[in-house]
């Protein structure tokens, strides 16, 4: 038997920000300042709302608790996370403690997160990745209006998150056929996206990367990834050569096309400042990713995409 688990409703598309419609006394959970909260309020058009806009970026569970201990009393209709990955993860973890439902509507687009059952928080100053089914939105709100005014750069990492966990969820040892029809229809979509200038499909093939990969994992090209992030390479920007080897070193399907828009979106080479063996040692105790990687991968594996991806042979 397999499970795959999404929420219950999706509204995607065009204006599907605006022409869904909100239950009256909800509590909207955000980071933003009132400018655009405001901003993005009045387009989904929703009335009578309490706003909680205090989430600290990369937060905490000090920052659950705030958003119960404030409004559990107030007894909201249901908790709207809307804004990036923090706002979300916030509204993950504290509607279900207060025993209510939750609609997660990304600003920011790439991870997918919208469609996961994952959940980022620090624990005592140590980020922890969760992952719990109640953790799920009852309705994710995914449209493209929020790509307006989002920098180049951001927009190019994001894309290649997206492309990375489709097409390493597509590879993933604990996938099923579900999951790898979602991924490997994700990725078309992002391809054709890339390849053919349509920005504005990147949320949509994001989404679908996330309900696929959500659903399984991503491999050693995530693996790979955090020795850079443990130097501030941001992380879409480290897949897409951490990806690209990771496909070479699998004979991945997606090995070619993958490459091909990378190049496309135009990426500089990776540095990596650590000791190659010692990184190695790093990314050899990720077994999360590891463990579900199509082909076994031993400590040399990892020391020759490491060097690979430094001499930007990819
Ligand atoms: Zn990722």
């Amino acid at each position: 038997m397999h499970t795959v688990r999404i929420p219950k409703i999706i509204n995607f598309g065009k204006d599907a920000l605006s022409q869904t419609e909100y239950p009256r006394n909800a509590l909207i959970v955000t980071t933003v300042p009132p400018e655009l909260s405001d901003k993005w309020t009045s387009k989904m058009g929703i009335k009578d709302f309490m706003l909680y806009d205090k989430v600290t970026p990369e937060p905490s569970i000090e920052d659950v608790n705030a958003v119960i201990s404030q409004f559990r009393d107030k007894d909201p209709s249901v908790l709207i996370g809307l804004g990036g990955g923090s706002s979300m993860d916030v509204v993950k973890y504290a509607a279900p403690e207060m025993k209510k439902e939750k609609i997660l509507i990304p600003t920011t687009f790439g991870t997918g997160a919208e469609m996961t059952t994952y959940c980022v928080l620090k624990f005592e100053g140590k980020k922890k990745l969760l992952r719990e089914d109640r953790f799920l939105a009852d309705m994710a709100v995914v449209d493209s209006y929020f790509m307006d005014g989002t920098p180049e750069q951001v927009i190019k990492n994001s894309v290649c998150d997206a492309c990375a966990q489709a097409t390493e969820g597509y590879d993933s040892k604990i996938g099923n056929d579900m999951t790898r029809t979602l991924c490997k229809q994700a990725f078309d979509i992002l391809y054709a996206a890339i390849m053919e200038d349509r920005p504005e499909d990147y949320p949509y093939g994001s989404m679908l990367s996330g309900m696929g990969f959500g659903n399984c994992s991503t491999t050693l090209g995530h693996a790979l990834s955090y020795v850079f992030s443990n130097e501030g390479v941001p992380h879409g920007y480290s897949l897409s050569s951490c990806t690209t080897v990771a496909h070479k070193h699998n004979r991945s399907v997606f090995y070619d096309r993958f490459k091909e828009a990378m190049e496309k979106l135009g990426f500089d080479r990776l540095e990596l400042k650590a000791d190659v063996s010692e990184a190695a040692d790093v990314v050899m105790t990720d077994r999360g990713h590891l463990d579900p990687n199509p082909i076994p991968i031993s400590k040399g594996d990892v020391v020759k995409c490491l060097e690979d991806i430094k001499a930007g042979n990819l």
